[in-house]
């Protein structure tokens, strides 16, 4: 007999939520059921604020708990026995809890969700508490056990665990909608995506980069990078558009210290076009002020102007070294720093214009035939799953 047949899977924000508490399990029920694929699972069922996951004959159990782990809108879950509300089976099954164990001391803590059932909380603790320490010789321990045994019990169930696994946290992806992100090769735009995504927000991608005139390098990472954050929210849409002749068009018509701005901006209304076409109604950056040129306060203003839609930067206070410690967490960092000729480094301006004037901004775009830049864009664009 398999030591543990189900996964107990417990969410808490949610759990705040209100009148959307529905939506939000439902959603989370069907995120795990999708994600879950192919490994066997069984039922997936919601119960008193709990999902269920039942393993089926054969379940790859560590795959299970693989996925888990990058499900958002889990807090926590347990590879758990599942009994029947009997005191007889929880004690069976606490004690062979235990026994896996070789820890000197340990404590019981159960939390009855059930009202119905006969006992206490307390009263749980105290005779499976006692069951345990007879069959086991244990000790009991209620400050900091080195072993803590879980019962919970559920509407028609108990479940005894002693393992707690850290999910990643957040709201189920969808429950906020859709929002485009802008995706390079570097480090941080990866980390803006994450953290939007663990607002619930399901993400396309867009990528700009200089095939033919540099290799297809970039392009190759952000495959990766895509594919890692695939891993938290599902197949992924990934955009790509190759910016190297809207470039040179800047390049020839414009004043040199003003690029770095001009390509962004004709990121952001590409950006828009895609994000219209996808139903995003945001676009992401990982721009963080200050870390760079075009991130000064004055360039970020000067860039954002060219979208009506608004554009989130979940790295905008963060410093450089905890955006590479989350990418490090996610799982994209060393992906990130593999070299790669970034589109925007192929024509930068030795002098870039740290504090760009909107308004002379505009009046140089004149010369650009902004309209037909985009049209060169969204005609060259291509996108795939990943
Ligand atoms: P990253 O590490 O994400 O490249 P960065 O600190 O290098 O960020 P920039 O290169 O100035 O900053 O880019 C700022 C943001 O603009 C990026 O985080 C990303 O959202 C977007 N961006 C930059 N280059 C590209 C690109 N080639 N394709 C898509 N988006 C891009
Ligand atoms: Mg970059």
């Amino acid at each position: 007999m398999a030591s543990h047949d189900v996964f107990v899977v417990h969410y808490h924000e949610i759990a705040l939520k209100g009148g959307n508490r529905p939506i939000f399990e439902k959603r989370l029920a069907e995120n795990i059921r999708r994600s879950l694929q192919g490994l066997g699972a069984g039922r997936v069922r919601r119960a008193y604020g709990r999902i269920v996951v039942e393993l089926g004959e054969g379940a790859d159990a560590e795959g299970i708990e693989e996925a888990l782990r990058k499900i958002f809108g889990i807090q926590y879950f347990a590879p758990a026995k599942k009994c029947l509300q009997d005191l007889e089976e929880i004690k069976q099954a606490a004690l062979a809890e235990a026994s896996r164990h070789d820890s000197a001391s340990f404590r019981i803590q159960t939390k009855r969700s059930n009202k119905a059932f006969g006992h206490t909380s307390l009263e749980v603790n105290r005779m499976v508490g006692a069951a345990v320490q007879k069959g086991t010789g244990k000790k009991v321990v209620l400050k900091d056990p080195e072993l803590t045994v879980f019962i919970e019990v559920v509407d028609r169930d108990a479940y005894v665990y002693s393992k707690r696994v850290q999910g990643p946290g957040g709201l189920p992806t969808g429950v906020s909608g859709r929002a485009l992100a802008l995706i390079s090769g570097g480090i941080d735009s990866p980390v803006a995506a994450y953290m939007m995504m663990k607002r619930g927000l399901k993400l396309t991608f867009l990528h700009f980069h200089s095939f033919p005139i540099t290799s297809r390098a970039s392009v190759e990472k952000v495959r990766e990078i895509v594919k890692v954050l695939s891993e938290y929210q599902g197949p992924s849409e990934l955009y790509t558009i190759p910016l190297g002749d809207i470039q040179k068009r800047i390049w020839t018509r414009t004043p040199g210290g003003l690029r770095m701005v001009l390509y962004r901006r004709m990121m952001l209304r590409l950006g828009e076009r895609v994000a219209e076409q996808v139903g995003a109604k945001a676009l992401i950056t990982g721009e963080s002020l200050g870390q760079v040129a075009s991130q000064t306060l004055e360039n970020l203003v000067a860039i954002e102007k060219a979208a009506a839609m608004p554009v989130f930067r979940p790295l905008i206070g963060q410093d450089k070294e905890e955006i590479i410690q989350k990418a490090r967490d996610i799982g994209t960092y060393d992906i990130s720093v593999l070299p790669h000729e970034d589109c925007c480094t192929l024509f930068v301006p030795k002098h870039p214009e740290t504090r760009a004037d909107p308004v002379y901004v505009e009046k140089v775009e004149e010369a650009l035939e902004v309209g037909d830049l985009i049209e060169m864009g969204l005609d060259a664009m291509e996108k795939e799953r990943l």
